[in-house]
Parts: C-alpha cells; sequence; structure tokens
C-alpha cells in the first residue's frame, strides 16, 4: 500500500485547499473546481504507478478539457494570460488569478513546471502532434515570449487606458481568438520545427513565470550518477532538451523541464 501514498497525499492537499477556499471565499465552486483537480492528478499518479502508458495524457485531457471547455468556453472565464492581467488590475481575485497564483507562480517552487506537462490545453493538443523527441537541435529565439507577455500586457492596460466599454465580453473574445492564434502558431512551429513543443520553447509568455520559479522547485528529475552509464537515451527521448544527467539547477534548459517522466520511463539503468 505505500506505493499509494503519494496519490492519496495530492488527494489530500488539493482537498485542503478546495475547502479552504469554498469556506473564505464562500463559493461552492471553488470545492468542486480544486476537488474535480486533485481527483484528476491522483488519478494519473495511480496510473503512472501502475505502470499505464498513457497516464500523463489522462491527466492533460481530464484537466485541459476541463478548463478550456468549462471554465473557458462555458463560464467564460478567460484563463489566458491577458485575462490573468484583467482580473489582476480590476482587484478580482477570483478563478483566473487564484489559477495563476497556484499553477503559474507560486506553484512552480514546489512542483516546476507540472503545469506544463499535466493540465495546459495548449499542449493537450500540441503533445498529439508527431513529434514527440525533437527531431533538431534547440534554437536560440527565446526571446520572443518577452514579446508575447509584453503583449499581452499592453493590450490589456490599452484597454483600460481607452476606457472601452464591455471589456468581460472583450476578454471572452480575447481569449477564443488567443486560442485559436496559439493552436495554429503551435501545430504550424510543431511541423516546421519537427518539435511537438517548438511553442513552449519560443513562443509561450507563460514561460516567463514559469521558467524563474521552477528554477527553485522542490520536485526534480535528479540521476544516480553511480548507475548511470551516459548512454544518452534521456536526453534524446527529452521533450524539452534537458540535461538531466547533470543534477545541477543550472543544468542545460533546467527550468524548461515538464515533468513528463519520459526519461525515467527510457532509462535502461533506473538511474533516474
Ligand atoms: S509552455 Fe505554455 S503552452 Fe507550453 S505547456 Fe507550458 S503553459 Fe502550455
Ligand atoms: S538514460 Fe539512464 S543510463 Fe542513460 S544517460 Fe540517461 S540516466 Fe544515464
Ligand atoms: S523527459 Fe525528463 S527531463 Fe525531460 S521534461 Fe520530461 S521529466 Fe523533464
Amino acid at each position: 500500500m505505500k506505493q499509494y501514498r503519494l496519490p492519496v497525499i495530492l488527494l489530500v492537499v488539493f482537498e485542503i485547499v478546495a475547502v479552504t477556499l469554498w469556506l473564505t471565499k464562500d463559493n461552492l465552486f471553488y470545492l468542486f473546481n480544486f476537488s474535480y483537480i486533485g481527483l484528476s492528478i491522483s488519478f494519473g499518479v495511480f496510473l503512472f504507478i501502475k505502470k499505464y502508458k498513457y497516464a500523463r495524457r489522462i491527466v492533460q485531457l481530464l484537466v485541459g478539457l476541463y478548463m478550456l471547455v468549462y471554465l473557458g468556453l462555458i463560464c467564460q472565464e478567460n484563463m489566458q494570460i491577458e485575462g490573468f492581467w484583467y482580473y489582476l488590475f480590476t482587484g478580482v481575485f477570483e478563478a483566473a488569478t487564484i489559477h495563476y497564483a497556484v499553477a503559474k507562480i507560486f506553484g512552480p517552487l514546489i512542483f516546476g513546471r507540472g503545469w506544463c506537462g499535466y493540465a495546459c490545453w495548449t499542449a493537450m493538443v500540441l503533445d498529439f502532434l508527431p513529434y514527440k523527441e525533437p527531431a533538431e537541435p534547440r534554437r536560440k529565439p527565446g526571446w520572443i515570449r518577452y514579446v508575447t507577455f509584453a503583449a499581452s500586457l499592453l493590450f490589456v492596460v490599452a484597454l483600460f487606458l481607452a476606457k472601452v466599454g464591455n471589456i468581460e465580453r472583450i476578454m471572452f473574445l480575447a481569449f477564443i481568438v488567443g486560442n485559436i492564434v496559439y493552436y495554429a502558431t503551435g501545430i504550424a512551429l510543431a511541423f516546421a520545427f519537427k518539435d511537438n513543443r517548438a511553442f513552449c520553447k519560443y513562443i509561450c509568455p507563460i514561460t516567463v513565470f514559469l521558467k524563474p520559479m521552477s528554477y527553485f522547485s522542490l520536485i526534480r528529475i535528479k540521476c544516480d550518477e553511480e548507475k548511470c552509464i551516459s548512454c544518452g537515451k534521456c536526453k534524446r527521448v527529452c521533450p524539452m532538451n534537458v540535461d538531466v544527467t547533470d543534477n545541477s539547477r543550472k543544468r542545460e534548459n533546467g527550468t524548461e523541464c515538464i515533468l513528463c517522466m519520459e526519461c525515467v520511463k527510457n532509462c535502461p539503468k533506473n538511474a533516474l
């Protein structure tokens, strides 16, 4: 039973968050929301322990579709980065701001870029594409993420400065248009660079939050140097080009790790 401790602990942690937010904010939504996400993640970890090949993909679909379809399209909550700026500036500490605080700003101090591996609805689609292992070496246009980050901020600031009416409606439209643009760009880049995760590596503005915070992540993949035979398999299968055999925090592309466990699953010596 010891092996099932992790999914149980995760479920309990999410339930504590769910109940605390439900009671403090007097809103039943938080109980439902965090219970659902906690159950999905715990179920995924359970499947992983059972060595089910598609455990991560199941979690990605359960959480990603819930956020995209239910929260985004049905509840019309803009969970994209411009939605975060909008709710932040209006002082509304609700779903989108809480989501960013937990998944993308403070959470990565504990679980790194787990969001990118298990919940992001953009990557949920990109991971279906054929280039799971990058076919070419990594390129350098990482600066583009700062441009998209600044553009999202400027877009919302401009709406406020122009005193545009019915901003809620505009934010919903921005959510739809933004997602279409993300998917189209992500798919085009994946085929152009032969790399499913090219969008994550070069364009995604959220990495401006995720990368520095995940540098300090408590949960990391580590290499047992005694067991490692330097076969290089882990680096070949890594979708994010992480130099996972280097245990230092400064390892190459260390802040890109999405905890997908492909390296762990493929290591012939169980060194990771
Ligand atoms: S880098 Fe951006 S697009 Fe990629 S998984 Fe993370 S949040 Fe999603
Ligand atoms: S796959 Fe395993 S044995 Fe091979 S280099 Fe990576 S950690 Fe070492
Ligand atoms: S393959 Fe390993 S190092 Fe690469 S992203 Fe996945 S968990 Fe991280």
